[in-house]
């Protein structure tokens, strides 16, 4: 109570601060400008965006391009501390971090703190990787009188292209490796959710990192789609769904100039395969975080909940018993577990396919919207039963969680269709049988598999994350193999 109080107190003063966000460089004329609104009610505007023109767009590369040769040179230690130095004013400032994640994305308390945990952990952990592998060069074995080494270098300007969902992590984290590494950075936000990068780009700024070294275009995707054309890009990282990765792609393929890296994160269609030999408890506890935890708005999130058949009927009565006293509603109370989904077209594609379920006779169980939330974009929590992933074509980003069930006997089978579906992200195991743990995970085409516990909230380093086949192309952000994917590798031979 003695910190909730003041926090609440000041996070309400906050409230009144108009955001806005901008290019970093603004040119002469102008681009359009946008109001940013709550989620959970459309009608109060948190701040402006200014999107980025195509003057600005070719001026930030100009910039970019001249200052990433020094930004290089600079070496792992240097660029470490100031990232550091970041990761610092990124604590400073939670309060306005905290307030921008509620206001601007509608997330939940909870998940505003952990969102500026991982943020900060990345800029932390990326330090420590620029000061250990943009170090000294390494020297190799050679033919005698000759010096060989070998030192990692930025690859020259990268974007990051990033998601609405973990406006301030990702965004961050994207940033700070291609930083670390030694690339200058053009940063593209969320159209949605520009005004938490805005602040975070900022106070890199105040952290020493150059501005023309980390530059902020915000925009649509038409802002995208003109960075990741132009011929001096050396890379994008880019968070979002499997849709615009391919975009992306082709965009890339088609363009002159050098053949940029792709670093894509992408949608998953996740599952949680859940056998007899289960703790009833730990289950519904872990499903229901799993599929409803950021109005189910994790890349991570559980979408598909296999049950085994004997034991299918009281487990599914339980969930319905937790999920039952899920609440909903306003973020700023802390009395919410479901907040908003992010706009109204988020909200429009969750409805549609929540009513094409109901069409096609599927059992649907939603809960009631409370009172009060009209002027928002909720979407009422559902649990829909099918019959296997095969049914889903593609990631609803929402709180609909499908549930199907399978026979013992089936196990291999449902594994096989969660590969078939294309996409593999992460995949959930309750079960307290090794020999099923074993045969799932030498099955499982998944980047991350989570047995026993939820399939939320990846840990930094301990536990890096990321996806193959439609979920991306790794290495898995937060591990130790992220920053040499943003390098080139440079040999020096002397006689
Ligand atoms: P999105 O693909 O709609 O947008 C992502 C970004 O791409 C935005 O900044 C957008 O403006 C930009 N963009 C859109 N079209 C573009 C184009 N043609 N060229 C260049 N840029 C373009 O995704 P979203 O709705 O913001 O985020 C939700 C999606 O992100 C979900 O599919 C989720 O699973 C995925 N996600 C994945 C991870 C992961 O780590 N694998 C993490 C978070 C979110």
């Amino acid at each position: 109570q003695a910190v909730r109080e003041p926090l609440m107190a000041r996070l309400k003063a906050l409230e009144s601060v108009h955001w806005r966000a901008e290019p970093t460089f603004p040119g002469d004329t102008p681009g359009e400008i946008a109001p940013i609104t709550m989620p959970h009610d459309l009608s109060a505007v948190v701040g402006t965006r200014r999107d980025a023109t195509a003057e600005e767009v070719e001026a930030a590369f100009a910039r970019a391009a001249n200052i990433q040769p020094g930004w290089d040179a600079l070496g792992g230690e240097k660029r470490a501390l100031l990232l550091e130095e970041a990761a610092d004013l990124f604590e400073a400032h939670t309060d306005e971090f905290l307030s921008l994640c509620q206001r601007e994305a509608g997330k939940t308390l909870l998940d505003a703190v952990l969102e500026l945990r991982e943020a900060v952990d990345f800029l932390r952990y990326y330090a420590a990787g620029a000061r250990e592998q943009f170090g000294a060069p390494t020297i190799l074995p050679g033919p005698t009188g000759e010096e060989n080494s070998l030192s990692l270098h930025g690859r020259g300007v990268f974007a990051t292209i990033s998601p609405w969902n973990f406006p301030l992590a990702i965004f961050t984290g994207m940033a700070a490796a291609a930083l670390a590494a030694g690339n200058s950075v053009i940063a593209k936000p969320a159209e949605q959710t520009p005004l938490i990068a805005a602040l975070a780009v900022k106070l890199c700024h105040e952290a020493g990192i150059p501005p023309e070294a980390l530059q902020l275009l915000p925009g649509a995707g038409q802002v995208g789609q003109m960075i990741t054309a132009h011929p001096k890009l050396a890379g994008v990282a880019f968070t979002g769904s499997t849709e615009t990765a391919q975009a992306i792609n082709r965009t890339l393929a088609g363009r002159d100039g050098p053949i940029a890296t792709l670093i894509a994160e992408t949608g998953g269609q996740n599952a949680m395969i859940v056998d007899s030999s289960a703790l009833p408890e730990q289950v519904v506890r872990d499903v229901l975080a799993s599929a409803f935890q950021s109005a189910g708005q994790r890349c991570s999130a559980l979408r598909v909940l296999y049950l085994q058949e004997d034991i299918a009927d009281p487990m599914l009565e339980m969930i319905r018993g937790g999920f039952e006293a899920l609440n909903i509603g306003d973020p700023a109370s802390l009395a919410t577990d479901i907040g908003p989904v992010i706009d109204p077209d988020a909200q429009a594609r969750l409805e549609r396919h929540v009513a094409r379920c109901l069409a096609s006779d599927r059992k649907v169980t939603r809960l009631s919207l409370p009172p009060g939330v009209e002027k928002g974009c909720f979407v009422a929590p559902t649990i829909v039963e099918i019959g296997s992933i095969r049914d889903l074509s593609r990631e609803h980003f929402g709180p609909v969680l499908h549930v199907a069930r399978f026979r013992a006997s089936e196990l291999g089978q449902v594994v096989e269709d969660i590969n078939e579906s294309g996409y593999g992200l992460t995949l959930g195991l309750h079960s307290r049988i090794a020999a099923t743990r074993r045969f799932v995970q030498a099955r499982a085409r998944v980047g991350n598999f989570y047995v026993n516990r939820n399939q939320i909230g990846a840990v930094v380093e301990s536990q890096p994350f990321g996806g193959e086949g439609m979920s991306g192309t790794g290495p898995k952000a937060g591990g130790p193999h992220y920053l040499a994917r943003f390098a080139t590798e440079r040999v020096m031979t002397i006689d």
